[in-house]
């Protein structure tokens, strides 16, 4: 069930995680946020398991992704979050 305080149709960064957590009760943990953050994803936009691994594999050997912040240097957005979404697109049109 999605949480009714989340509106999973965007995509955030590191700047609003705070903001986002709050707002969802989240509390401050990165982790957490990010796991309830995609578990609320509803299914008719969230990607495949096989494009998500496909996407965050691409990520991961991309020199814009800064691996300790997980997040990409283009567009500043936590990588999870942005392949998460079957329409949103990498900045660098790599997925
Ligand atoms: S979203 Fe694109 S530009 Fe950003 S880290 Fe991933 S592959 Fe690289």
């Amino acid at each position: 069930m999605v949480d009714a305080n989340i509106t999973p149709i965007g995509v955030f960064c590191p700047r609003c995680e705070e903001k986002f957590a709050k707002a969802a009760g989240y509390g401050e943990n990165y982790r957490q946020t990010l796991e309830k953050y995609l578990t609320a994803i509803p299914p008719e936009i969230k990607t495949s398991p096989e494009e998500y691994n496909k996407r965050i594999g691409l990520c991961e050997g991309c020199g814009q992704y800064l691996a300790d912040s997980f997040t990409c240097l283009m567009c500043g957005c936590y990588v999870q979050m942005r392949a998460a979404k079957e329409v949103i697109s990498c900045p660098l049109s790599k997925w």
